[in-house]
C-alpha cells in the first residue's frame, strides 16, 4: 500500500521513499509513499525521475492499481532491489501547469453550473491546455464570449482554495457536492478529499 504524499501536499516535489515491490515485467516498481500523482479526475499522470543507489531512472507513467501506485520505469538499468532507498523527483514545471489548469477548468465549470446550469459531459486536459464539453440548448458565440468574461473575471478575484479531507458522511452534507455525483462513490470510500475553490466544491477519491 503507498502512502499518497500528494493528497495531503500538493506542494511536494521531491521526496524520500523504499521501493515496496518490483514488477519486472512491466517495468514497475511500487514505493511506500509517493508524491507523484497518477493521474484522475481528467489530470494526467506526474512524470519526473527516481534516483535508487545513484542510477537515475526516468518515470515515464504512473498508474493506480488498488491501494498500490505503479511507477513506470524508463531507460535500461536492471530495476532496483526491493527495500532500496530512492529519492522521487516530480517534473514540477509540468506539474504545477497541469495544476493550474485543473484549478481554471472547476472554475469554468463551477461558473457554467451556477450561471446556466450546465453540467460537463466530457473534456480533456493538457498542461496549461484544457477542453470541457457542456450540454446546451443552443450555443452562440456571444454566449461563449460572456462566459469567457465571468471566468477572467471570477480568476481575477483571486478566490481563496481550500483542501480538506473529510468523513464520507460529512462529504455527503455539502450540497454541491452530491450534484457533482458524489452518490457514484463506491461504498468502501471512508475519505473524501475536498477542494473548495471560492464559488464550487470539488472532490477526489483516495
Ligand atoms: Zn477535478
Amino acid at each position: 500500500m503507498t502512502e499518497l504524499l500528494y493528497q495531503t501536499d500538493s506542494y511536494l516535489t521531491e521526496f524520500d521513499a523504499k521501493v515496496d515491490s518490483v514488477l519486472q515485467e512491466q517495468r514497475a516498481i511500487v514505493l511506500d509513499r509517493t508524491a507523484f500523482y497518477p493521474g484522475g479526475g481528467g489530470q494526467p499522470s506526474d512524470l519526473g525521475f527516481l534516483t535508487v543507489t545513484g542510477v537515475i531512472y526516468p518515470v515515464e507513467k504512473v498508474k493506480k492499481q488498488g491501494d498500490d501506485i505503479l511507477h513506470f520505469l524508463g531507460g535500461n538499468e536492471p530495476l532496483p532491489a526491493v527495500g532500496s532507498a530512492s529519492r522521487g523527483t516530480l517534473d514540477w514545471v509540468r506539474r504545477y501547469k497541469l495544476m493550474r489548469t485543473h484549478t481554471a477548468l472547476h472554475v469554468l465549470c463551477g461558473t457554467v453550473f451556477r450561471d446556466y446550469g450546465a453540467l460537463v459531459t466530457g473534456g480533456d486536459m493538457d498542461p496549461l491546455k484544457g477542453r470541457m464539453d457542456f450540454e446546451f440548448e443552443r450555443m452562440r458565440g456571444e454566449l461563449v464570449r460572456e462566459i469567457e468574461a465571468t471566468v477572467n473575471n471570477e480568476v481575477a478575484m483571486a478566490r481563496e482554495i481550500r483542501v480538506k479531507i473529510l468523513p464520507r458522511e460529512q462529504a455527503f452534507q455539502i450540497p454541491d457536492l452530491i450534484r457533482t455525483k458524489i452518490n457514484l462513490l463506491p461504498e468502501g470510500i471512508m475519505q473524501v478529499r475536498t477542494v473548495e475553490i471560492g464559488l464550487c466544491k470539488v472532490f477526489s477519491v483516495n
